[in-house]
């Protein structure tokens, strides 16, 4: 997958790409990716990339210039071209599943109150959002989306790693526990010293159940749920009345 980041700060990104899991799955060519300096595009004097709004209004608004041309040598229009914004879809696993298939995305960060939505109407495929909350620019929005979907590339981390991650499955992930065995009088849950794999995979599924019941029972309620899981939830709902 060819990766192409268009920010008016690169650099806050270069790190990430040097480092670790992506580093080594550019290394071994899964990965490539290109940071494009926006303000290298700007063709006036003062590499000007902003400007006040039409209309009024605080703040400053990153103007159609500089933009389109980075997005063009970049490719587009052609390859998707993700601008994350608050305003824009919630991203999830799902979402980050989909944008992994592609050879080629773009990925536009933006600064100050945005961009022009010229450039949205005419390049953007996807607006994307990585939470409620408002960033003061792109990059990290960018870079949390990217992080999402280069580790689903495959090659570049086990599968089995991902499969029971949370959100696969329609379910957070269950309580993991390493050495040593008891810390500061603190042991680890029996099953999972035990041995009995049948046992540990029951205790994991209802953990990861429990879990999405306490914090994310959004996700439950989307997934078909057979007559078992239902009893097992009845049970856990049940049992945590009586606490
Ligand atoms: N005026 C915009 C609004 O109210 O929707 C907010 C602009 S924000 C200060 C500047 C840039 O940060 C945005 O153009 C966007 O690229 C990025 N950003 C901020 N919050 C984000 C979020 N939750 N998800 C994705 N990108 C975000």
């Amino acid at each position: 997958m060819k990766l192409s980041v268009l920010s008016l700060f690169p650099g806050i990104m270069r790190g990430f790409f040097e480092s670790s899991i992506m580093a080594r799955a550019v290394q071994r060519g899964l990965v490539s990716y290109d940071l494009v300096d926006i303000r290298d595009f700007a063709n006036n004097k003062h590499n000007k990339v902003d400007d006040e709004l039409f209309g009024g209004g605080p703040g400053m608004l990153m103007m159609p210039g500089a933009l389109s041309l980075a997005l063009e040598a970049s490719g587009a229009p052609g390859p998707r071209v993700v601008y994350v914004t608050p305003g824009g879809r919630l991203f999830n696993q799902a979402y980050a599943r989909d944008l992994a298939k592609e050879e080629n995305l773009v990925l536009l960060c933006g600064r100050y109150e945005g961009i022009d939505q010229r450039i949205i109407d005419k390049y953007v495929t996807d607006e994307v959002s990585i939470g409620d909350y408002v960033l003061s620019s792109g990059e990290v929005a960018a870079l949390a989306i990217v992080d999402a979907i280069y580790r689903l590339i495959p090659g570049v981390i086990t599968g089995e790693s991902l499969d029971e991650e949370s959100f696969e499955g329609g379910l957070l992930e269950y309580p993991q526990y390493t050495r040593p065995a008891v810390y500061d009088t603190l042991r680890v849950p029996e099953v999972l010293v035990s041995g009995h794999h049948a046992n540990i995979e029951a205790w994991r599924y209802r953990k990861r159940l429990e879990k999405t019941l306490l914090y994310r029972p959004d996700l439950l309620s989307g997934k078909g749920l057979d007559d078992q899981l239902r009893q097992l939830v009845q049970e856990i709902l049940d049992q945590r009345g009586e606490e």
